[in-house]
């Protein structure tokens, strides 16, 4: 007698290889058969004729490690089949925070992730280790990788100012990242567009990454542009592959606004050619048009120097203003992006702005748009998200199909209902899985299911050398996920978000169900993982 059998499924294994029927039946957590086991019981059974049955899929880069400690059960990851989430990106992790600093790392943290991250039992956890321990005691429904932060490392040592770390500094700030290995984190992040991480030096992030390379450790990056610079920003992070020799991960990879499209197959030609010389570089990436991050990336990197506060002083600035404007419309973020293609997601000091684009809420106000935006951030104290609508479909195809991307939601664990269902977050929380599945492979046909599955499973869980996991095969970790490959859909919407995936019944996290007939169970069955050295 099984705890589990998953009768007459179509496995798509997680390898690639081509779907076959079987039958699935797990034991104390683990994949225990595949196979004919029409002779053996169950006490729990699926019938799931017609239906696929995968490996769980591997959010490659999530921010669930700032809802995960308000939030355990992380539904909207779960209802689209993700049971592994690498967390601690884009340089931003909720520890270390080391007590002379500890309210300055938090003010950053908050001034980055703002009202959603209200609840943050922040005394709870002072390293990553306490962080990770808290996240074990408390429990979680996903299973976690943390990375730990390049920018809040730097800020914690150096402040929010520009300027080179001396010895000294260089050597507590790689103290920390040898620490934050030590208890748990795989890997070291950055967010090279966002203050501290904005100001800092290649050079600096090579001689920090070395702290990571002598533990087998990743190097995970939100490069240094996505845009006009996409291409220095990628040879950026390669170069620090290579002479750190560690794995590189290019995070939510995506060239934007419309006349930088045609940077986004030379991009991934460097990804390639970097392949070829035996580096192990990888992306990954979410399946829509807009990105999203806080309307102040917006300004220019200067306005940013010396934290929030200066920041806004510099918008209450005339001449301050006059420069921004200068700068925006020449280089950096804002360039190339108009007024109509940028969407409110969050503004919870003023709610009325959500959902709306800034050209409307500017002609509304009678105010030129730049100074509509300045004026909301200040309004706001700098605690506004957007969608920015900039990239190509017939790009997003082409980087779906490279043999080395993999999927991510770049989202946080939120709910449909309750606390975690405010603002209009970017649908991705909600869809970025069941979008690739239903929308690229089914309707548009750009991929096969089994590749599909594959970016989602196997590649990724080869990439984090993740033991037993990321196949369905005997003995493997029982994270699974039964859906219907003829129905499965994303339903979240950039009008209307907070919408569960469709045609995902059942999702199990070691062995437990954590989604079950489209229900989600509540249990908290996920642990922190380790990559095997
Ligand atoms: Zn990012």
């Amino acid at each position: 007698m099984h705890d589990i059998i998953i009768r007459n499924a179509d496995i798509i294994d997680g390898t690639g290889k081509s779907a076959y029927q079987a039958d699935v039946a797990v034991d104390g957590g683990q994949i225990s058969d595949v196979g004919d086991l029409s002779r053996n019981g169950g006490r729990h059974v699926i019938e799931a004729e017609g239906h696929a049955v995968t490996p769980g899929f591997i959010d490659m880069h999530s921010h669930a490690d700032f809802s995960l400690p308000i939030w355990p059960t992380a539904d909207s990851m779960l209802h689209q089949g993700i049971t592994t989430a690498v967390v601690g990106q884009c340089g931003l992790s909720p520890a270390p925070l080391p007590d002379k600093t500890r309210e300055e790392t938090v003010a950053v943290l908050n001034g980055f992730f703002g009202e959603r991250i209200k609840a943050m039992p922040w005394n709870e956890w002072s390293s990553v280790g306490d962080y990770l321990k808290f996240l074990t005691r408390q429990g979680v429904s996903i299973n976690v990788l943390p990375l730990v932060g390049q920018g809040v490392i730097r800020a914690s040592v150096m402040g929010l100012g520009e300027g080179r770390a001396d010895l000294d500094q260089m050597a507590t700030m790689k103290n920390q990242v040898a620490g934050a290995m030590a208890q748990g984190a795989i890997g070291l992040s950055t967010g090279l567009i966002y203050p501290p991480g904005s100001f800092t030096a290649t050079e600096e992030l090579i001689e920090l990454t070395r702290a990571v390379a002598s533990k087998n450790g990743y190097y995970f990056s939100h490069i240094r542009g996505e845009g006009d610079t996409l291409l220095d920003a990628v040879a950026e992070a390669i170069r620090i592959g290579r002479e750190t020799r560690t794995s590189v991960q290019i995070s939510h990879f995506k060239a934007a606004p419309k006349d930088n499209w045609d940077k986004s197959s030379h991009a991934l030609q460097l990804i390639g050619e970097a392949q070829a010389e035996g580096l192990d570089v990888t992306a990954d990436l979410y399946p829509y048009r807009a990105g999203s991050t806080t309307l102040a990336t917006m300004l220019p990197h200067w306005a940013h120097v010396g934290g929030p506060g200066e920041t806004m002083k510099r918008l209450a600035d005339p001449a301050a203003r006059a420069k921004m404007i200068a700068d925006m419309q020449t280089g950096g973020f804002a360039r190339g992006f108009e007024w109509n293609m940028v969407l409110i997601t969050s503004s919870p000091p003023r709610t009325a702005y959500e959902g709306r684009y800034v050209s409307d809420l500017a002609a509304q106000a009678g105010k030129k748009p730049y100074v509509w935006v300045f004026d909301a951030l200040l309004e706001t104290a700098l605690d506004m998200t957007m969608a920015v609508f900039g990239m190509s479909e017939e790009n997003r195809r082409r980087e779906i199909q490279f043999p080395s991307m993999m999927i991510c939601t770049d989202g946080f664990g939120l709910t449909a209902t309750g606390p975690m269902a405010k603002g209009v977050p970017h649908p991705r929380n909600y869809g970025a899985f069941p979008r690739v599945l239903g929308r690229y492979v089914r309707d548009l046909q750009v991929l096969k299911l089994e590749e599909a599955v594959f970016k989602m499973t196997g590649l990724p869980a080869k990439k984090l050398r993740l033991k037993g996991r990321g196949v369905i095969r005997p003995g493997f970790a029982a994270d699974l996920v039964v859906f219907d490959p003829a129905t499965v859909s994303d339903r979240a919407t950039y009008d209307n978000p907070h919408q569960y995936a469709a045609g995902i019944s059942h999702v199990l996290v070691n062995g437990r169900f954590v989604i079950q007939d489209e229900n989600h169970t509540k249990k908290k069955p996920g642990i922190v993982l380790k990559p095997l050295h």
